[in-house]
């Protein structure tokens, strides 16, 4: 029996065939299509067939080829099949082949066939399935895994998958590269298998509760094995398993480290400069805006400008919001708005350095202070507030203001310099003395031109060593002339702004006097060698007459004439010492003040031929003429005096005359006398003029001319005694005029 024969409607009920009448029911309700094909014609086809192949009877079919139902492309393959069964081989492999159904659509089938001969030869008999829905939804399902696989392949996130059991059955590329091993050594194999280290670290903890518990895990733990940190992201999978997301997230870690350490680094700096700015001594105002209408204060800003904790110290914040009870003053005005230092810093960028002003409150208390300000500018540049530091000065400034106080009222020339050597503050003395005007003062130019060398030098040296001066030199006055000033400096190692304090001290009466002094023990010296002198000539001269006188007398007959003569040299020469000594005595009186005029009735006339007279012999004997021209001039004065005083003139001439004339002169002019003794010799250079007046000087023009340098000295001191004048005029080789000028009303 063959399948072929069961398309014939049953007819026998036996056993057997029963059997065939089940058989061919199978065949009939068998949903998939079952031929028969013998000679490559169907010869029977079951109800799925016809479905299959998209026809509504059998006919259509039977005596056809089934190639004709197949796609030609599939044409090949079966026919290669159905050779290699009719050629014996029991099965071939089923495959699946494109059914083009009648109307044209296509269908996939999975066929499977096998031979069998009955009594008409071999047939085949062939099972067509229709997979058409099966392979569609395998294509949807492998789609989907596809899509699936390619997120996770593309994620940035290293991607896993494990079943219930820890079984590896997915993992991306980043997964792979992560753990650096190749994917297929990986799938399938457990994950405490490949990373038996992790099995106890706190993250598998954390997968192992996340797969207990069902529920997602998020955690970042450091992976010994990456040595990396990863942040982990576990969500419990359908199947049973969990689905892993990882990734490295060692750089960011290492980033919020840093963030949280510049944060640290940057609040510890923070608290520094405030504390800076609690302790240190000053004021600090700080400018919030770039007009500085909002200005806050460390505790001593705020202290100083007597403002609580927190008010706007700002000067010029809109009404409402200052707090600022004072004004800030220079000068005695008010400093504009724009001008003061924070403001001026904040509103026009403008670094304001040693600005000191007055704070003044309302109460009249005043604050001096010093300080800088500066803008503050963002990263741009751009100006959005200014900080400034001030001291308070008010003490400082009133303690120098003592001193400058003190300096004043010393007597000396005050000055200070800075620790470069340069002079600041002169007192008025120094100006009054220089004549040097305020803010012009320059020592340097007072100093006289042979001293300037040596105290430039030695201020220098002061200055380097850091040492105190002392040294005496000359300074113009604003007359025109040089004092002698001691000047002295102490060095205050301490200070850099005014390091040495000095002061000039006139010494020049001092010195003047010790120098006159020197010079007066010189000339007493040379007036005790002259006097000495002028004592041995007399008495020389009076020992060779009476040596002269004693021969005579010894003579048998002393001749009584020329005792006489002897006698009368002796006189001449005692007359001498006599009036050396008087001379001597007038001095001692006349500095002493032990002296008195006694004033009478006296014509000068009168005194002055008597005078003349007497200087006769001597003039005659030196062959000088002595020319006397003399006016009635009556007055009262102390006739021996004035002879004295016309001796010693008239003496002079004759003395420094060079024998050419000498002339005498004497005549009323108006209320005085005048006495004029006129001589045309050696004459007196000019420098020398003002000194023969003084006890013991002399002039050089003496030469080998004897004199004690008295005789000018007493005459003056008598004259003026009088009220009177003593007056020289000279040139030298020309000769003198020595005029006495006397008042004639003296009573
Ligand atoms: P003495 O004549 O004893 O030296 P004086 O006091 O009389 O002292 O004079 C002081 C000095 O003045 C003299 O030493 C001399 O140098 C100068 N002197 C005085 N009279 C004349 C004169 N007529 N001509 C030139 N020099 C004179």
């Amino acid at each position: 029996m063959t399948l072929g024969e069961t398309t014939a409607a049953p007819t026998s009920p036996s056993p057997l065939a029963a059997a065939e009448q089940r058989l061919a029911d199978l065949v009939r309700l068998s949903p998939d299509a079952i031929l028969v094909n013998r000679d490559d014609r169907i010869e029977f086809a079951n109800a799925a067939a016809l479905e299959l192949f998209g026809v509504s009877s059998a006919s259509e079919l039977l005596g056809h080829s089934p190639l004709e139902w197949f796609h030609p492309d599939d044409h090949e393959v079966v026919r290669s099949r159905v050779r290699r069964l009719l050629q014996g081989e029991p099965s071939v492999p089923r495959n699946t082949v494109t059914v083009v159904r009648a109307d044209g659509t296509a269908r996939r089938a999975e066929g499977a066939a096998t031979a069998f001969r009955d009594t008409r030869g071999l047939a085949l008999q062939v099972v067509l399935r229709d997979v058409t829905e099966r392979e569609r939804l395998d294509a949807e399902v492998r789609a989907a895994h596809q899509q699936r696989s390619d997120i996770l392949e593309s994620i940035t996130d290293a991607f896993y998958a494990v079943d219930a059991a820890w079984v590896l059955t997915y993992l991306n590329r980043r997964a792979e590269a992560s753990w650096r091993r190749p994917r297929q050594a990986m799938l399938g194999q457990t994950l405490w298998h490949l990373f038996p280290e992790a099995e106890l670290s706190e993250g598998a903890e954390a997968l192992r509760r996340a797969m207990r518990e069902r529920t997602p895990a998020r955690f970042e733990t450091f992976s010994t094995f990456l040595h990396t940190w990863v942040e982990i992201f576990a969500y419990p999978s359908a199947a049973g398993g969990l689905s892993v997301y990882f990734r490295d997230i060692t750089e960011r870690k290492r980033a919020a480290a840093q963030a949280a350490e510049s944060e640290l680094r940057a609040r510890a700096r923070a608290a520094e400069l405030q504390a800076v700015l609690d302790t240190v001594p000053a004021a600090v105002w700080i400018a919030k805006d770039d007009r500085a209408d909002l200005v806050e204060g460390n505790r001593f800003g705020e202290a100083l400008l007597r403002l609580a904790p927190g008010a706007n110290l700002s000067t010029t914040a809109p009404p409402g919001a200052r707090a600022a009870t004072f004004r800030l003053m220079r000068d005695g005005v008010e400093i504009p708005p724009d001008e003061r230092p924070i403001q001026a810093a904040a509103r026009r960028g403008q670094a304001v350095r040693d600005y000191e002003l007055d704070v003044v409150f309302d109460d009249g208390a005043t604050r001096r202070i010093l300080g800088n300000a500066t803008p503050l500018l963002d990263a741009a540049g751009r100006r959005h507030g200014a900080i400034g530091a001030f001291i308070d000065v008010t003490e400082l400034r009133q303690f120098e203001g003592w001193l400058r106080h003190l300096a004043e009222a010393l007597p000396q020339l005050v000055w200070t310099a800075d620790a470069d050597g340069h002079l600041g503050f002169f007192n008025q003395r120094w100006r009054d003395y220089t004549g040097q005007r305020p803010g012009e003062e320059r020592w340097e130019e007072a100093l006289h031109p042979v001293d300037r060398e040596g105290v430039l030098a030695r201020w220098r040296a002061a200055v380097e060593q850091r040492t105190d001066f002392e040294l005496e030199h000359r300074l113009l006055g604003a007359d025109g002339q040089f004092r002698w000033f001691l000047r002295r400096a102490y060095c205050d190692q301490s200070s850099r702004s005014q390091r040495w304090f000095g002061t000039c001290t006139d010494i020049h009466d001092l010195k003047v006097s010790q120098e006159s002094l020197r010079q007066a023990d010189r000339l007493k010296e040379d007036f005790l060698n002259m006097a000495s002198h002028e004592f041995r000539t007399p008495l020389t001269a009076l020992r060779l007459q009476v040596e002269l006188l004693r021969r005579n007398l010894r003579q048998p007959e002393p001749s009584r004439e020329r005792s006489d003569r002897q006698l009368k040299g002796v006189e001449a020469q005692v007359d001498r010492l006599q009036v050396l000594l008087g001379t001597l005595l007038d001095v001692s009186r006349l500095s002493a003040g032990k002296f008195t005029l006694e004033s009478a009735p006296l014509d000068l006339a009168d005194l002055a031929a008597e005078v003349v007279q007497r200087f006769r012999p001597e003039a005659e004997g030196s062959g000088t003429p002595l020319r006397l021209q003399a006016d009635s001039t009556p007055g009262h004065w102390d006739r021996p005096r004035l002879d004295q005083v016309l001796t010693n003139l008239i003496g002079n001439a004759l003395k420094y005359g060079n024998r050419h004339p000498v002339e005498v002169e004497v005549r009323a002019a108006g209320q005085d006398a005048v006495m004029l003794v006129r001589d045309r010799g050696l004459g007196i250079a000019p420098e020398h003029l003002g000194r023969i007046f003084d006890r013991f000087e002399r002039a050089p023009n003496t030469g080998a001319i004897q004199g004690l340098g008295l005789g000018l000295w007493i005459a003056r001191s008598l004259v003026e005694a009088h009220g009177g004048r003593l007056s020289v005029e000279s040139k030298v080789g020309e000769g003198s005029t020595f005029t006495v000028t006397l008042p004639r009303g003296i009573p």
